[in-house]
């Protein structure tokens, strides 16, 4: 028997490179440096997509859009997330909530939350108040800590459509 309600984690890094703009949850936000990637580097999608394939134990976004594939290159994260969430659909599962926590020492994300939030309710086919994006500094520690790039955590919880 399959319990009705689930929960996932997903994690995800990426390097800073010279840039104006970094993305997250489909969000520009203004900076000294963007995101590098494969895809568009949107690190936010990234996590909250691995938390809910994780949670419904149908895959992960790597063996979903391998970055050996070219049709990966550039590729729009919110749509990633999107295609992740119709699979869940497609397998009985719905989105009830996500919490992320992006862990980096600049952009400041605080001024970005609630666009990141309208974007990712939107994506995940939920309210917005089922949403919530935090960020943290890593007190100058690190990797993070010395700018090199940032990371994202975030867990989802799913219930049965
Ligand atoms: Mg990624």
């Amino acid at each position: 028997m399959t319990s009705a309600t689930r929960i996932g984690i997903g994690y995800d890094s990426h390097r800073f490179g010279p840039g104006s703009c970094v993305l997250l949850g489909g969000v520009s936000i203004p900076a000294e440096v963007s995101l590098v990637g494969h895809s568009d580097a949107d690190a936010v999608c990234h996590a909250i997509t691995d938390a809910l394939l994780g949670a419904t134990a149908l895959g992960d976004i790597g063996s979903l859009f391998p970055d050996t594939d070219p049709m990966n290159k550039g590729r729009d994260s919110i749509a990633m997330l999107g295609t992740a969430v119709q699979l869940l659909r497609e397998a009985g599962w719905i989105a009830l909530n996500v919490d992320v926590t992006v862990v980096c020492e600049v952009p400041k994300i605080g001024p970005s939350r609630n666009a990141i939030r309208t974007n990712l309710a939107s994506a995940l086919g939920v309210d917005i108040n089922a949403v919530w994006v935090k960020g943290k500094t890593n007190e100058t520690m690190g990797w993070i800590g010395r700018g090199e790039g940032l990371a994202v955590i975030a867990v989802a919880t799913v219930v049965r459509a």
